[in-house]
């Protein structure tokens, strides 16, 4: 695996290539990251993971500065997961002096996390369109975690005609159930047993005559952001945020169709 920081190399690694998975990620790597590279090893003749820490999704300040940077371990990891180039820019190299340009999906963007996160999914959508620039992917992979996500990114590849197509990883989680994140981390051993009645209480609405009631029902005393249902090109899912402690937990489960 080659590590590159700036987007010449990119291009110059890439000439010629036609068959190209890209993994945007922010690092600290967890086994839900390395099932997006394992996907797209299958899927795709060559397999880049971009490594950067996007300030403009962050709201706030203290997330951003606390946010888990290890790029030695990330290396390793990506490596040993099939990827083939690792591009870890810099700031300046993907927020150069003089940077106007942002990409606003709208109603996709509104309500769920885009309304507990204002901007969040603009500099989402404006820092995946310039990977998707830079790389120029055939796919590109995201995780079903981050399900709204999934829907703004989507929204915004057919509105712009961008030729590649979206692929979705379902969420992998800890054997209790609760979904890998990398806020995770920050959870007090008491904090963690309460964040399981988020999974818990979402699972537990799959086939209920009202999920989202069902899933209130089941959240044992954790007060939700949202509960609310989602729809993704055809498909539903559930999706739900709460609070605990220092960290703000984001899951869904699938109702109805498929994410594919
Ligand atoms: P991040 O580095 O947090 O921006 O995440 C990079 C990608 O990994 C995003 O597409 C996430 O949806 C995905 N991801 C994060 N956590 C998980 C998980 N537990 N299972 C599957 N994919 C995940």
């Amino acid at each position: 695996m080659r590590v590159v920081r700036t987007v010449a190399d990119v291009r110059a690694a890439l000439d010629g290539r036609d068959d190209v998975g890209l993994v945007p990620t922010m690092g600290a790597y967890h086994t839900g990251h390395e099932a997006l590279f394992h996907t797209a090893r299958v899927e795709s003749d060559f397999v880049v993971a971009s490594l950067f820490v996007n300030p403009a999704q962050f709201g706030d300040e203290a997330d951003l500065a606390a946010y888990p940077r290890d790029e030695a371990r990330d290396a390793a990891i990506a490596e040993a997961a099939g990827v083939d180039l690792l591009f870890a820019p810099s700031l300046e190299e993907m927020y150069p002096a003089g940077f106007q340009t942002w990409v606003e999906v709208e109603d996709a963007a509104r309500g769920l996390e885009g309304d507990a996160r204002p901007g969040h999914f603009r500099g989402v959508a404006t820092v995946c369109l310039k990977l998707f620039a830079i790389v120029r992917p055939q796919r590109a992979y995201f995780g079903q975690k981050d399900a709204q996500q999934v829907a703004v990114i989507r929204r915004m590849v057919r509105d712009l005609e961008l030729d590649l197509a979206i692929r979705v990883v379902p969420t992998v989680r800890d054997a209790d159930g609760l979904a890998l994140s990398s806020r995770n981390a920050r959870l007090s051993p008491a904090e963690r047993k309460r964040a399981l009645a988020l999974p818990r209480a979402l699972a537990a609405a799959v086939g209920a005559a009202d999920p989202v009631a069902a899933a209130h029902a089941g959240l044992n005393g954790l007060h939700p952001d949202y509960v609310e249902l989602l729809d993704l090109d055809g498909a539903t899912v559930l999706a739900a945020a709460a609070r605990v402690g220092p960290v703000r937990l984001i899951d869904n489960v699938l109702l109805k169709g498929s994410l594919q």
